[in-house]
Formats: C-alpha cells, structure tokens, sequence
C-alpha cells in the first residue's frame, strides 16, 4: 500500500447537559463532527451519580444503534471520535475514558495532542501510577486523580496548568460537564444552548444539526461548567491565543464557525488573495473537490475565470475498501475522484487545492487530468509549502515526506507535472485570516511552534538535525 498522502483529521468532542435523551443528542452532535475522526466514537453519560460508557471503534454510525443508545441513560453526556494523534488505533484507546477517582467517577474527551505527556507519565509510573491506555490524554485524568484541591475544578485546573500542548477537553462529572481550552487555544471549542440545555462541541456545525444556538467560545486558558444552572467559567492561566490555522485551511467543515469565523469565508478569502499573488491566463477554475472547493470560488472570483466542477470525488469510499488485486493505474486516487470530461477537455485549467503534502496525489490527479485531454494545468495552493510536522493533534507525514521541506516550487512543479505552480504566501494567508503571525499557530508552514516541543519529539520527526 502507497503511504497515506496528506494531514488528518484529529478529533472531535461535543457535550449536553440537562437534557432529555442527552445521549441522542450526543450522537447527533458526533455525527455532525464525524470528519474529525473517523476510528472511533463514544458516548458517556451520567445517571443516577454513576457513568456509562459505551465506544468502538468506527463511525459513529456504525458504533451506535437504538439498542446501544438506550444503554446510556441520564441527562448529561459527553461523546468523542477519534483519529490516533498519539497512542495506538485501538478500542483501548477510544474516548471517553472513565475514571473512578476519590472525587467520584470522570470521564474525559480530548481533542489535540500533549507535548509533555510522555514526560508526565514516566513521572506517574515512577510513584506508581497504573495507566489503561497508551493515549497522551489519560495523563489529565491521572493528575486530577491524585490532586490535594479542595475541589475538581480548581484540580483540573492544577492539572491543566502541568500539561503543555494542544487541548480541547470535556470532563464529565457528578456536578455537570467542565469544558476547558488550552492558553493557546489552538484546536477550536463552542459553547451552545439548546431548548435551554448548555452544549459544547468542537465545531458548530453540530450546533445546527441539534438545533442550538452558538453563544460564544470557550476562551483560551478557561474553564466553563456546563450543568443544570447553566454556565459558569473562570479562567485558569493567561491567555496567549495562536489557534490553528489549518482547522481554517483544510480540518474543519466549511458550515462551521471556527475562532470567531466563519470557515467557508475564510477559504474564499485564501482563494481570492490567492489569484492576486499568483493570477493565470486559463479558461476555467476547477476545485479538487472538496477541500479545494472554497478557495477555488474566491479565486475564480477574483480573477474573473468562469468555476467549473471539472472533477468528481466518490463519496462512498469507505476506509476499508480494498484495493482490486490487478492493478488499476492511479486506482488509490480514481476510486476518490474522477475527471468530468467534458468541462476540463482542450481547457487550460486553475487547478485549487488546499494544500500540497507529499505531492504524490497532486501529481496522480494532474495525470488524470491530461488523460481527460485537458490543454493546460495551473496548479494554485490556498496555503504555503508544508515544510514541518504537527505536534498540536493533527496527524501528519514526517518532515522528510513533505514536498515543501525539501523542494523548491520549481521542483514540485516538475514532480506533479502542472505547467505552472502558485502557493498563497504566509503573509497573504495571515491577511485573509485576519491574525497576525504571533497570533497564530502556523508551524507546519513557517516552523515555528507557539508552544515549545520537547527536542527529541522533533528529532523524531527530523525537525532538528545535530
Ligand atoms: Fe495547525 Fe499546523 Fe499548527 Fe498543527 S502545526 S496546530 S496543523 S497550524
């Protein structure tokens, strides 16, 4: 099998408490935010003082049905999926993980990746801490576990204030669901009402599907309890906002509201800044659907070009399809996508995409391109050369499989076979995202990790050399 092409998704979290059938809505809420991860889902809800839980691995779909539903009882729930970012892909590790702590049972949700948590947990082992799963994120139940403070916020605040990373987290507790973002805030978190209930999700898109209302973020550096009285927060360390910005370029659902904005403008405006940096004398604009789709309308916009969906992408490719043992040419990339013959032949084409990884899909869509009998392919990227890995939860190739870590624009244009070759600049995309750089995190396009990474996490990834 070809190694995978790409940046995945990490995961997604939601919560609901002081509603009827909070599990019901809890899936709905997952099934919203399933392209966050797709290899597994759970759902834990509180009754009668007690926590159930239920997870496996697969789409939230195929994870739940009525009669596993009817299993979690009670008025609060908390639900995860799941990508691996760290830690192994199995049902061990699937989310929510329940606690039974001296402060009564937790459960715990967490999008993002910790970058001290191998760390903290040697710490742990050392004094006798026995871990259940090989996740980052079992390391946050532990120290509330064995925290002296009076109370659990204020111990999952002196837990919060150890670890160092990404976080966006849901606890589960007797006293209702603690949402809590890291001073960074890098991966998103929303605060909801619905029918009066308090909800909380990674995106709001699960919002609308629900039928809630966005009220507001959950701050960087702060914590809000979401229970029967509604919302109360406090803050528990200073804010230094950078929020990711490729959940704006590529992660999150263009219908989502992401950082105080709206996705799908965002990526027209990348598109649009895009035409201006790098405009091209062609007939159409055409998408690599769908992660390109956005960009490609600001960008045809902007320049004029008539948009035309030159391309189709299969939306029932499933993860375990299995490749035909005679082999296809290009297979992994045409079981996804197909070119429309008719809009892209004798054409010189824009060609939008996100972004470019590997380049090994970029070059097999291009080829298929020119088999369609397209004239010419002007390959535009809505976001500058991925030169570094992710460390903040999202699940990339090494430093040595990127493209943009090693190759020049010109290189890459000859790899892929486009007639010419045009990345949105880090200051082009930082204008249209409205953040200075300082306010952002864009390491794996600049290098520059707001939050410290341990130096032999980038050893690993070959980010450092000695
Ligand atoms: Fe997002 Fe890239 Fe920063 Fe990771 S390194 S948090 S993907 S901007």
């Amino acid at each position: 099998m070809e190694p995978r092409d790409g940046f995945r998704d990490e995961c997604g979290v939601f919560g609901i408490a002081d509603c009827e059938d909070a599990a019901n809505i809890a899936y709905l809420g997952l099934y919203a935010l399933q392209h966050r991860g797709q290899e597994s889902a759970g759902i834990a809800t509180l009754s009668e003082g007690r926590i159930v839980v239920e997870r496996e691995m697969g789409y939230v779909a195929d994870v739940f049905d009525e009669a596993r539903l009817s299993r979690l009882p009670g008025r609060t729930a908390i639900g995860h999926v799941r990508y691996s970012t760290a830690g192994g892909s199995h049902l061990a590790n699937a989310q929510p993980i329940v606690f039974a702590t001296g402060r009564g049972p937790l459960a715990l949700a967490h999008n993002g990746n910790l970058v001290n948590a191998r760390e903290i947990r040697a710490k742990l082992e050392a004094s006798g801490a026995l871990f259940t799963t090989t996740s980052d994120s079992e390391v946050i139940l532990h120290l509330v576990a064995r925290s002296k403070a009076p109370d659990l916020p204020t111990a999952l605040a002196e837990a919060l204030l150890e670890v160092r990373g990404a976080y966006s987290i849901l606890v589960l507790a007797r006293d209702g669901i603690f949402a809590a973002r890291d001073p960074n805030g890098i991966r998103p978190l929303s605060l909801g009402t619905r029918e009066g209930s308090p909800v909380v999700a990674s995106e709001t898109c699960a919002f609308d599907l629900i039928g809630a209302k966005f009220e507001r973020d959950v701050e960087p550096g702060e914590i809000v309890r979401l229970s029967r009285e509604g919302l109360s927060a406090r803050r528990f360390a200073i804010a230094n906002s950078t929020p990711c910005i490729f959940e704006h370029v590529y992660f999150a659902r263009p219908d989502s509201k992401v950082f105080g904005r709206s996705v799908a403008a965002t990526r027209e405006a990348f598109g649009a800044r895009l035409a201006r940096e790098h405009p091209a004398d062609a007939d159409v604009v055409v998408p690599v659907p769908d992660s390109g789709m956005y960009a490609a309308l600001g960008y045809a916009r902007e320049s004029r070009i008539p948009f035309a969906l030159g391309m189709v992408r299969n939306h029932y490719v499933g993860r375990t399809f299995i490749e035909p043992k005679h082999s296809i040419r290009h297979f992994g990339v045409k079981v996804k996508l197909n070119p429309v013959r008719e809009v892209v032949e004798g054409k010189r084409i824009v060609l939008v995409d996100d972004s470019i990884v590997r380049g090994t899909t970029s070059r097999k869509i291009i080829r298929m391109l020119r088999e369609a009998g397209v004239g010419e392919v002007h390959m535009r990227v809505s976001s500058p050369p991925t030169v570094a890995s992710c460390h903040y939860g999202i699940d990339t190739p090494t430093r040595q499989e990127l493209i943009g870590a090693s190759q020049s624009v010109e290189e890459i244009r000859r790899f892929i076979d486009a007639d010419s070759l045009g990345y949105l600049s880090a200051d082009g995309m930082l204008e249209a995202f409205g953040r200075p750089m300082q306010a952002t995190c864009t390491a794996c396009f600049t290098g520059r990790y707001p939050v410290e990474v341990p130096e032999e996490e980038l050893e690993k990834e070959g980010a450092i050399s000695r």
